[in-house]
């Protein structure tokens, strides 16, 4: 190309990549991406893998180990010194493999939402990935498309970019085809898209002139996306814990060390020894690593069930969501619309057929008629067929919508009156086109007929279109004023049955042809051109809710949540599909304009009670975040428009549409869901809620038990008595469990009646007194259990190996019966489904068995760690300590419960009785 392609004019730049209008040939496309590459930026480099496993040791609970190591081989306990550090390297292994899966699983879900694009290929609209694209391919641009390369404008309608990227500049740009100066800057080059920026507002086509690190993005920038990082706040919290706790237990140890040497009188080396012990076994070092682990089991699990976690923090927000505000089309309902009633004159149609295939059999009352007859049908077809963007296709049979399947579905019906689809358009031209926009809720085109006429279609909603048009057309031919009353009385009658309502209107003959596309934007965005239209009628089409969503809205009901819909449709059709898939308050319904009549205290009052807002525009669902969250609730919020992305980035959980959403809305979302369904927010929140579970599980398990490691050496240094588990064998109990067994809980599966418990408070601590109540009482009980079996056995006359070995076993054997205790947070552990546990659970308390087994009877490891057989009887005694632990823990937790229901019952009493006061008789 001679020239910069915004100097020239958009034909010659057509010219000079060998392409046109209509785009390349799917073959020309595919050559050309074997020449050119994919339209790819360069990735983020992630971490090589021994940086990655390097990074496991940057944490002080490990530095503190190694420390230790470094110590305990000082003064020569080469065997102690060797555990220490095999529990470090054993932790940095599974850390660093684990993590690597974690970062696999978040790269494929990357994947899982690559950029597509409209484009013209072989003459048609065609969505492809937007890695496919190449120069010469001419792109189709929307209201919240992200500009998937750089592309020359070809034609633009109220086009506005976001060039904040590029630019540094927030305030959307306008955009139009006209060539500008070649040596103009970036910012000015108003006939240029550029790729990654954001589509603000309007239509627009424009051809590839860059692809990949050729555009202009891919100049400025080596490294666009960043790796996240797997945390959450839960865990940073966590993360402050555990570092608040190493400092308390090595304060501990240094006292313990100070009281030991001076008051006790102990050797120095073995007091040392011993005080190591303890605080190894104290740090729980695995908590850092199983807790990643968990948030990785999450975020693949919500990925199997179609909700893709964009920001990791989402996994907390959604399973403590308290109310769920939704779309309706597409979310709640299928989204496969077909034409069903039809209006036009004062007949009432009715048609049927089958999805989106173009024929079906018309009725008008129960006889059959043929659209020959009726001239105002084909007008309505027309209008139909024209002020559309959609295109239907028939694969192998089966009928397919390429777009809006709304307008999908007009296309359709233009086929059953007798225009075929095609046909319709043939021989027009479109020059101008005022895009659909949720806030004024039309859409119009500017069509010249192949005799040269220009005419004005428009279609949208029926109070927006009647406003529009002073007369409609009747079956005689003649034009009479709007009758605005029976309309209305037609809409109510399609919305009532759950049917969304389009007027479709008309002006023809003046406006004068222009030439090419394009060229009148001027005129048509006058003020009078859309006066004067003339009404043609009503259409109401059907798009039946999801069986899945009803099943979902009864399964929030149950777990306390809310479900609020929010939708640009007619309220009588909003209540009407609010009834079918079971909100809990239907009929009252709230519109757009009670909204704006509404002050924000009267919102905040009305908006607990009310499920149902129609013919809202995204502003208000904005206003109604608030309102909701200033009730202090947990607000999850859905949304498919640009304009959509304040609202979800005010939501506690923004969750985008992965099918019909725009690239704005789920930049700005947190979650993303794979199939637009409702009842995939409703997975994620029990994915969420089992994931949270899943962390206490964790914490509940490794905080009791590493107290009571440490408890048993602090007990007997304390006393003064003979220790009953060494310093090195305290140790090996740390490496073998510390990781294993908390693991295990990383994976367990959500508790039976995880869904019909209410949210839990966003605020809840994560260290409660109730969890600090638990550590004492597990650490107490291990603690006796543990200096129970020691003394018990010396008082047998068994040796002090033996009577230690019985000990450390024990220790082991409560802390695998502990783990089917933390299993069952809410619920009892004492049910045949609870004790069979999990694949993971046995494999790891096998593991655990093994290792056990092997440290009491092989002789090179009893060698090493003074350990001797244990006989089967006393084997016997060791495992009914661990269930005795079992039993005591689950009766205190059942008490708990008892006592907490009756409780929280008198102060639900109480809370309704204040309520009921407030109200007044
Ligand atoms: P929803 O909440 O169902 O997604 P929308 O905001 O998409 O609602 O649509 C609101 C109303 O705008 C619809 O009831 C319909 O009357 C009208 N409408 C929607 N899409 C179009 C379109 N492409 N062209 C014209 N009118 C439309
Ligand atoms: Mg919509």
């Amino acid at each position: 190309m001679t020239h910069a392609p915004h100097a020239d004019r958009p034909d010659d730049v057509l010219a000079a990549l060998s392409s046109s209008p209509t785009g390349l040939t799917g073959a020309e496309a595919q050559e050309r991406l074997a020449r050119h590459g994919p339209n790819r930026l360069p990735q983020a480099v992630r971490r090589s893998p021994l940086r990655r496993f390097l990074a496991q040791f940057n944490n002080i609970l490990i530095h503190v180990l190694i420390g230790s190591a470094a110590v305990t081989a000082a003064l020569g306990h080469a065997v102690d010194s060797a555990v220490i550090l095999a529990v470090v390297l054993g932790n940095a292994v599974i850390g660093f493999l684990q993590e690597g899966k974690a970062e696999q699983a978040m790269a494929a879900i990357r994947n899982l939402l690559a950029p597509r694009a409209a484009v013209l290929r072989d003459g048609m609209r065609q969505t492809v990935a937007s890695e496919t694209l190449v120069p010469g391919d001419v792109v189709l641009l929307e209201a919240g498309d992200k500009v998937p390369a750089d592309l020359r404008l070809l034609w633009a309608s109220r086009l506005q970019v976001e060039e904040a990227l590029l630019t540094g500049e927030s305030v959307p740009v306008e955009k139009a085809v006209d060539p500008v100066a070649a040596d103009v800057p970036l910012g000015d080059r108003s006939c240029m898209a550029y790729s990654g920026t954001m589509v603000t507002q309007g239509t627009a086509g424009g051809v590839v002139v860059a692809t990949g690190r050729q555009t202009e993005i891919g100049h400025i920038s080596r490294m666009l996306s960043s790796v996240e990082t797997l945390t959450t706040p839960l865990v940073v919290q966590m993360d402050r814990f555990a570092r608040w706790l190493t400092a308390f237990i090595l304060t501990v140890a240094a006292l313990i060390l100070v009281f030991g040497a001076l008051v006790l009188a102990y050797p120095f080396t073995d007091l040392f020894m011993a005080v190591v012990g303890l605080s190894v076994a104290a740090i729980p070092e695995g908590l850092p690593a199983v807790l990643t682990i968990t948030l990785a089991v999450g975020v693949k699990a919500m990925a199997r069930r179609n909700a893709i976690v964009r920001r990791l923090p989402a996994i907390e927000t959604i399973g403590a969501v308290s109310v769920i505000c939704t779309d309706k089309t597409g979310t709640l309902t299928r989204n496969e619309m077909m034409v069903a009633s039809v209006a036009v004159g004062r007949d009432v149609f009715s048609l049927g057929g089958d999805g989106y295939a173009p024929s079906g059999p018309l009725h008008l009352g129960d006889r059959e008629a043929d659209a020959r007859d009726h001239r105002l049908l084909l007008d309505l077809a027309e209008v139909a067929a024209l002020c559309n963007d959609a295109a239907i296709r028939s694969r192998s049979g089966a009928w397919h919508v390429e777009g809006d399947p709304m307008e999908g579905a007009l296309l359709a019906f233009a086929g059953k009156i007798g225009l075929a689809p095609e046909a319709g358009q043939a021989g027009w031209q479109r020059m101008q086109v005022i895009p659909f926009d949720a806030r004024h809720r039309y859409m119009a085109t500017l069509d010249l007929a192949p005799a040269g006429d220009a005419v004005l279609h428009l279609k949208g909603a029926p109070e927006a279109v009647l406003a529009l048009c002073e007369v409609e057309r009747r079956a005689d031919g003649t034009r009479q004023p709007t009758d605005t009353a029976y309309w209305q009385q037609v809409a109510h009658l399609f919305a009532g049955r759950g049917e969304r309502v389009l007027a479709l209107a008309a002006r023809s003959g003046t406006v004068q042809a222009a030439a090419g596309r394009g060229t009148c934007a001027e005129r048509f965005e006058g003020p009078d051109l859309l006066q004067g239209l003339e009404l043609i009628g009503l259409v109401g089409l059907i798009d039946p809710p999801r069986p899945e969503a009803v099943a979902a809205v009864a399964e929030c009901r149950a777990a306390g949540i809310s479900v609020k819909m929010i939708t640009g449709d007619h309220a009588v059709t909003a209540a009407a599909i609010g009834r079918q898939v079971g909100l809990a308050h239907p009929d009252r319904v709230l519109t757009g304009a009670d909204l704006d009549r509404m002050s924000e205290p009267e919102i905040r009052a009305a908006v607990l009670e009310t499920d149902v807002f129609a013919r809202t525009s995204p502003a208000h669902k904005l206003q109604l975040v608030k309102a909701l969250q200033a009730h202090g609730l947990t607000v999850a919020m859905t949304g498919d428009g640009v304009n959509d992305a304040p609202a979800l980035k005010r939501a506690d959980a923004g969750i985008a549409m992965g099918q019909k959403g725009s690239e704005a809305t789920r930049e700005a979302a947190q979650l993303v869901l794979a199939d637009d369904n409702f009842a995939s927010i409703v997975a994620a929140v029990r994915e969420g809620r089992t994931v949270h579970d899943n962390i206490r599980k964790v914490i509940a398990w490794t905080l009791p038990t590493s107290t009571g490691q440490a408890l048993t050496i602090v007990a007997a240094l304390l006393a003064g008595l003979t220790l009953p588990v060494t310093p090195v064998q305290v140790l090996w109990v740390n490496l073998i469990t510390a990781v294993t067994l908390g693991l295990a809980l990383a994976f367990e599966p959500s508790e039976p009646r995880t869904m019909m418990r209410p949210p839990r408070p966003r605020s809840e601590p994560i260290i409660t007194p109730r969890l600090i109540w638990h550590i004492v009482l597990v650490g107490s009980l291990m603690l006796a259990g543990v200096s129970w079996m020691f003394t018990q056995a010396l008082a047998r006359g068994y040796p002090v190996e033996l009577a230690r070995t019985l000990a450390v076993n024990t220790l082991v054997a409560m802390e695998v019966f502990h783990l089917f205790n933390v299993r069952k947070l809410h619920g009892t552990s004492l049910t045949w489904t609870a004790i069979r546990g999990t694949r993971v659970i046995w494999l790891t308390i096998g593991l655990i068995t093994a290792a056990q087994a092997a440290l009491t009877y092989l002789p090179p490891l009893q060698q090493v760690f003074g350990t001797a057989a244990v006989p089967l009887a006393d084997g016997l005694q060791v495992v009914g300590l661990g269930v005795a632990l079992f039993v005591v823990v689950e009766v205190e937790k059942q008490i708990r419960f008892r006592l907490h229901h009756l409780w929280a019952g008198r102060s639900q009493s109480r809370r309704l009785r204040a309520i009921s006061a407030r109200r007044g008789p």
